[in-house]
């Protein structure tokens, strides 16, 4: 297919069991249909995979996708990775920035599909419109910094993008992450486990083509007026010198901090955590972005330990101060020792401090740890445990499986305090915000804060006008509503899914990053004179109720539906510091949000599954077929 700009119009497949390579046509149905991204891989997932496929199989596919605007200077030089997790069972995607994605687009590919299993650790190395396989014996057990520059002096190529994974991968952590330009994660659902499980040490990419534009001039001065309208915003010159370590302060005033295991919603020392602190103690040493962003939340962080790491996240600290730690220094460290190993920051803390309540409550004792001290606040601890986890050994081999699995085997009612929903770890308390906290309970993917929690519903945001309220969501709510939040989060999930397919950051994109920033009008517009494919303005929350739909027909393909939308015993009880003290989550509240939120879906109330009618109505036949066999009570799925 040939477009005009925006798409390559190829799709490379690798099956590494094979050893062989093809190149298939993105057609303009399957791009006007999912975008690009985070909906193509839903859709290509489904199409494509068998139900019950062993996430660590041969079977299982890993799809790393760029979308049509990919490449522009406007904060999308987002990766997306999809597969079936290993972590949950359901479907699994996550997204990074770095400049991985336009490098691939630029080696002629939309898409960069990897089946099979290598006999023996291999690479790829996607160069100008082809795709070599090469031996990575040399490189296997290597972290993933070291991964990176191996593989650009090999080739003599500073520039190489790399994509690559360290030994929590390729121990098949079942929360192991990918990791894109050395620091930048693509976290959750454990996609780094699935590369290790075929052998695939790292992806390097070089593109000497140019990321073509149907409309280059018209797009240059939108994209001028765009960046200059949201560089205007009130909060912008806070957000890039701050980041999201801006957010502990209020999570602790407000209670969505997580504290000794989501014991409490306050951690007492957090402000040694506060990007004020950060700022003020010299931790933040440079001002880091992503490939075309204006923004740049990010930093690189330096330690007193000597240690750097770039771009700690709100999400990360919280999972530190999970274990009891409000230490800037051993925060550092933990997020660079994860990265090294490809661990995601938020499973394998939250997995730790787990443990450390087991270990408090007598559950697991000294025998069991391997001699280490698992108390909370102990930071070596922590890092121990780290270690551990990465090399799949002691305790660690255990805790590698997951909450689930982790609280199935210690047992003596473990599970009330494994604080997942799906099997992913929380990162942050969602008692007492409805709407924050039905987007991490209906997320396809697991307990995930980027697909449909609707920002401004936490608690600290509650001024909120009924103005704003309208322009943000198409309608006025009150964020503190159980009634309200499924509203808010359906409007929110469909945004954050076309976002995610476009290759867009959400950070300057409205709902998600706040009020009158970018969004479907723009997007219209954007993809209009990126491609020249006419797509309008109102098409583009079908498209993103689409991408949700399929998403939601894989997971109940694999047995998941309404049960399985719940919060951890922990959320049930009143929520111990801050503004949010003594909320908690109760079936009844639980029940109005889901019976509300399925309803605005049109899907089956008491099963939570979308209905065949439903799928046909948003073109996706197929996937009705597949749900039509849930349906019917006489076919076995
Ligand atoms: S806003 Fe931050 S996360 Fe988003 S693209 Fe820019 S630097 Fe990356």
């Amino acid at each position: 297919m040939d477009y005009k700009g925006g798409y390559c119009g190829r799709i490379a497949a690798v099956d590494l069991s094979s050893r062989s390579v093809e190149t298939i046509d993105l057609t303009l149905d399957l791009a006007r249909r999912f975008l690009g991204g985070r909906g193509l891989g839903a859709y290509l997932l489904c199409r494509d995979l068998s139900p019950g496929t062993d996430p660590l199989s041969p079977g299982n596919e890993i799809l790393f996708e760029t979308g049509p605007l990919t490449g522009l200077w406007l904060s999308a030089g987002r990766l997306h990775i999809s597969a079936r997790s290993p972590l949950t069972g359901t479907i699994g995607d996550g997204n990074s920035g770095g400049a991985w994605a336009p490098e691939l687009k630029a080696a002629g590919f939309d898409l960069l599909i990897v089946r099979g299993r290598a006999e023996s650790p291999v690479f790829l190395l996607v160069k100008d419109g082809e795709v070599q396989i090469h031996p990575a014996d040399d490189a296997w057990g290597k972290n993933v910094g070291e991964t990176t520059d191996l593989l650009r002096s090999r080739f003599s190529d500073a520039d190489l993008k790399v994509v690559a994974i360290g030994p929590g991968g390729e121990k098949q952590v079942r929360f192991a992450c990918v990791m894109n330009d050395y620091a930048r994660a693509v976290g959750q659902g454990g996609l780094g486990a699935v590369m290790g499980s075929k052998n695939l040490k790292a992806i390097a990419v070089r593109g000497r083509g140019d990321i073509r534009v149907a409309h280059p001039k018209e797009l240059m001065a939108f994209l001028r007026e765009k960046i200059a309208h949201v560089q205007k915003k009130p909060g912008f010159d806070y957000f890039k010198r701050m980041g999201t370590t801006s957010l502990i302060a209020p999570s602790n005033e407000v209670g969505y901090a997580c504290y000794n295991n989501m014991q409490y919603t306050r951690c007492p020392d957090a402000h040694a955590l506060s990007s004020e602190h950060l700022q003020e103690h010299g931790y933040f040493r440079k001002s880091m972005a992503c490939y075309g962003c204006f923004l740049g939340c990010s930093h690189l962080m330096v330690s007193k330990r000597g240690t750097f790491t770039e771009g700690i996240e709100f999400g990360t600290l919280n999972e530190v101060t999970a274990c009891g730690i409000a230490d800037a220094d051993v925060a550092i460290e933990y997020n660079r020792v994860c990265n090294e190993y490809s661990l995601d920051t938020f499973d394998t803390g939250h997995v730790i401090a787990f443990a450390m309540e087991c270990f408090e409550k007598g559950l697991l004792t000294k025998a069991d740890t391997g001699g280490v001290d698992l108390r909370f606040g102990n930071s070596e601890s922590l890092l121990a445990m780290v270690e551990q986890i990465a090399s799949r050994s002691g305790l660690g081999d255990l805790l590698a499986e997951g909450l689930v699995s982790a609280a199935d085997a210690i047992g003596k009612g473990s599970h009330e305090f494994a604080n997942h929903i799906k099997g992913m770890a929380l990162d942050t308390d969602i008692r007492g915000m409805p709407g924050w906290g039905l987007g991490y309970i209906v997320s396809s993917i697991g307990a995930d804060h980027l697909r449909g929690s609707t920002s401004f519903t936490i608690a600290a945001s509650r001024a909120m006008s009924k103005e704003q309220s309208v322009r943000l969501i198409g309608k006025e709510i009150d964020p503190s509503s159980y009634e309200d939040a499924p509203w808010a989060v359906w409007y929110e999930e469909k945004g954050d899914a076309v976002q995610d397919s476009l290759g867009l950051c959400k950070f300057i994109s409205s709902p998600h990053g706040g009020p009158d920033l970018i969004y479907y009008k723009e997007y219209a517009e954007l993809l209009y004179l990126m491609s020249g494919i006419e797509i309008p303005e109102s098409e583009f929350d079908t498209i993103g109720e689409r991408i949700v739909n399929a998403e939601r027909a894989f997971n109940a393909r694999e047995g998941f539906g309404r049960k399985d939308d719940t919060v951890p015993p922990r959320m049930r009880e009143p929520a111990r510091g801050g503004y949010n003290e003594g909320a908690f989550y109760s079936q009844e509240m639980l029940d109005v949000m889901l019976d509300g939120y399925y309803e605005l879906h049109k899907w089956d109330k008491k099963t939570g599954i979308p209905t065949p009618e439903r799928l046909n109505e948003l073109d996706l036949p197929v996937l009705a077929e597949q749900i039509a066999k849930i349906h019917d009570p006489s076919s076995t799925p």
